[in-house]
């Protein structure tokens, strides 16, 4: 069995914003030289995320209007963590939205359902945060 793990840069200009990696994962998997195995994608930060969906714009904005529901950004003091930090919202978006995926890799590609592109999800954005790709197989 091979293995081989690859980790990604991502700084997000902005709080929140989400970014299509499917591509690095791509490149990832054929740097990996692995025609069959799995591939995990898991953010290496408590505010960001790593999830499967749509790449459609609307959807994206449904989801930042959603989770301001479920977790608004402010007012920052409602929230018990919110004291020296202001990011309470961001690790419960981020508890919501998930932190891997694991995708099956077949025939050297991605075995994605209809539609299926691999997500980054920035809910504590302006700073450089890391995502790990870790594949395994022959
Ligand atoms: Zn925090």
């Amino acid at each position: 069995m091979k293995t081989y793990r690859k980790v990604l840069e991502i700084n997000i200009p902005t709080r929140r914003g989400y970014l299509n990696i499917t591509n690095k994962v791509d490149d990832a998997i054929l740097n990996s030289g692995i025609k069959e195995g799995l591939c995990l994608v898991n953010a290496m930060n408590i505010t960001s995320s790593v999830f499967i969906n749509d790449n459609e714009s609307g959807l994206h904005r449904d989801f930042e209007r959603w989770l301001e529901k479920l977790a608004p950004e402010k007012p920052y003091n409602q929230y018990d963590h919110n004291g020296y930090e202001d990011n309470a919202d961001a690790h419960l978006k981020r508890t919501i939205m998930g932190r891997e995926v694991v995708v099956a890799i077949t025939n050297g590609k991605l075995d994605f359902g209809t539609w299926e592109q691999i997500f980054y999800g920035e809910f504590d954005g302006k700073r450089t945060k890391r995502v790990l790709i870790k594949i395994i197989g022959e």
